[in-house]
């Protein structure tokens, strides 16, 4: 039986809640901590999207429950808005759940540009008032989102401590006035500070008004953001966007420097996230870049509220649309079943991919109702929206990834802490997972890379070592062999002969 659970702080992380308990009831081991509470020892804990919510709700009064740890908790408020209720539907009951499996993939953090935050930050500002009032400080969520990097309330950047959320070996670190010491304030360019404010303004707006919105498919989006470019003047003729108008806005509004530091410069080339954004959606985007376009569109509005009147909009114009189907005056005939399907399906889809998810009905209606299929057809919702495809030059597309993964190997040459570099892993930071594996014969240079330079079992273990021993040498400790072998999360029955051999010199055998 859980007693005296403590009560979340005003955007404080659940992570951090527990954190606190740990502390408070003198719990050292992080397996007798998950095990206590989620009655399981093998649990690695997320700061942004944590499971076992029910549970945890359940040492809590009576007030709270999975749903309010998650709106006012974690960071699922920042995917909500843009992820189609279905799946916000699985990661809630995911959220709530005994989880193991990450939402991350599904919720496409792992794909997104968008690095996440890799150490827990703060504002000591802020962490000075949390001592005043509570005589314990924690760590806020808002802090650990990328795009807040500016503490609004006190005017200041936020730090960066030394205390990993992402790494390897990840358990509850509680927040601790000593990471004072070794944190460093973020360096963001003296000319953007007002817009790292804004920015930070609106995520908080987002924070509070996430759970407002709801989103039946991608559908909506693309349709809300054809209206707003629509209502900005942004498009050349009926239905083609002015890529460039839209750009030199964005640009204008934000600067590029700004842009750069989230990895948003790009705004030129065909497959970048601006135009990706702008046409038919088939994949969520990120709340950063949502909220940096949304604004640079319309500066005077709120960008969450102008995202929920364009979506409601869209809504409402998709329904008209099946109204008006649906009671056509003329005839006054009620429809066939498979008149109704297709009525659904290019509601959906625009009329080329309803007619190949079920050629057979497309078949069967244009046989018997063709003048009825023509018109009905011109109604299909997206039929305006969809870009010409590009045709994919694989040469060039080789050279993109290969040119992508000496720079990611390059990044993670200075991260230690990074999980194996497995083909399979440095394809995902690629983003392009079924892409590259469809077509692996049409890669060679991305092929022959990733045979190269993934990592093997031998020199990742080597790495786990070393990282100890740094740890070790840092902090001016001596372990154990025992102890280090942990510390590293490796056994001596796991230990490679070349891994051996390594940290046998280490320990000077
Ligand atoms: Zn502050």
């Amino acid at each position: 039986m859980i007693s005296n659970f403590p009560t979340p702080y005003p955007d404080e992380l659940v992570y951090s809640v527990i954190a606190r308990y740990a502390v408070h009831h003198g719990i050292l081991s992080p397996k007798y901590l998950t095990e206590e509470l989620f009655n399981s020892r093998n649990l690695t804990p997320t700061y942004d999207l944590p499971s076992h919510l029910d549970r945890l709700a359940s040492y809590l009064p009576d007030h709270y429950d999975a749903h309010s740890l998650i709106q006012n908790h974690t960071l699922f408020p920042l995917f909500q808005p843009f992820q189609p209720n279905s799946v916000v539907n699985y990661a809630v009951q995911a959220l709530r759940s005994e989880r193991t499996q990450s939402l991350h993939t599904k919720l496409g953090k792992n794909a997104s540009r968008i690095k996440s935050v890799n150490f827990f930050r703060f504002c000591p500002h802020c962490w000075q008032e949390q001592m005043e009032q509570y005589g314990e400080v924690y760590w806020k969520r808002s802090w650990q989102i990328t795009g807040y990097e500016y503490c609004t309330k006190h005017a200041s950047p936020l730090f960066v401590s030394s205390v990993s959320c992402n790494g390897l070996d990840r358990r509850y670190y509680v927040a601790h006035l000593n990471a004072l010491k070794d944190s460093i304030q973020l360096a963001l360019n003296s000319e953007d500070l007002n817009k790292h404010s804004e920015l930070a303004g609106l995520i908080e707006e987002l924070l509070s008004n996430s759970d407002t919105i709801t989103l039946k498919n991608f559908s909506s989006i693309s349709v809300a953001y054809f209206n707003i470019l629509k209502d900005r003047n942004l498009l050349s003729g009926q239905k083609n966007i002015n890529y460039e108008k839209v750009r030199q806005l964005v640009v204008d509004y934000w600067g590029e420097s700004f842009l750069q530091y989230y990895h948003l410069g790009d705004l030129r080339s065909e497959n970048c996230w601006l135009k990706n954004i702008c046409r038919k959606h088939r994949k969520a985007f990120s709340y950063l870049e949502h909220l940096i376009l949304i604004r640079a569109l319309v500066p005077t509005c709120s960008p969450i509220h102008t995202y929920q009147q364009y979506l409601d909009m869209a809504a409402t114009a998709i329904e008209e649309q099946t109204i008006q189907v649906n009671v056509k005056p003329e005839t006054n005939q009620i429809f066939s079943d498979d008149q109704i399907k297709w009525i659904q399906l290019i509601q959906e889809l625009p009329v080329k991919s309803a007619r190949q998810k079920n050629g057979a009905l497309y078949a069967r209606l244009y046989r018997s109702q063709k003048e009825w299929l023509l018109k009905i057809n011109q109604t299909a919702v997206m039929a305006p929206l969809s870009p010409p495809k590009p045709r994919v030059d694989w040469n060039i597309r080789d050279r993109q990834f290969m040119k992508q993964l000496i720079k990611i190997r390059d990044e993670l040459l200075e991260d230690i802490d990074s999980p194996q570099w497995t083909k399979k892993f440095l394809i995902k930071q690629l983003g392009h997972v079924s892409l590259i594996e469809k077509n692996w014969h049409l890669l060679p240079l991305t092929k022959t890379f990733l045979e190269r330079y993934a990592e093997s079992v031998d020199c990742y273990q080597i790495r786990r070592l070393t990282r100890t021993f740094i740890h070790q040498q840092t902090e001016n400790k001596y372990y154990s062999p025992s102890v280090f072998l942990r510390l590293s999360g490796l056994s001596p029955e796991r230990l490679t002969p070349e891994a051996r051999r390594f940290f046998d010199n280490i320990m000077g055998k």
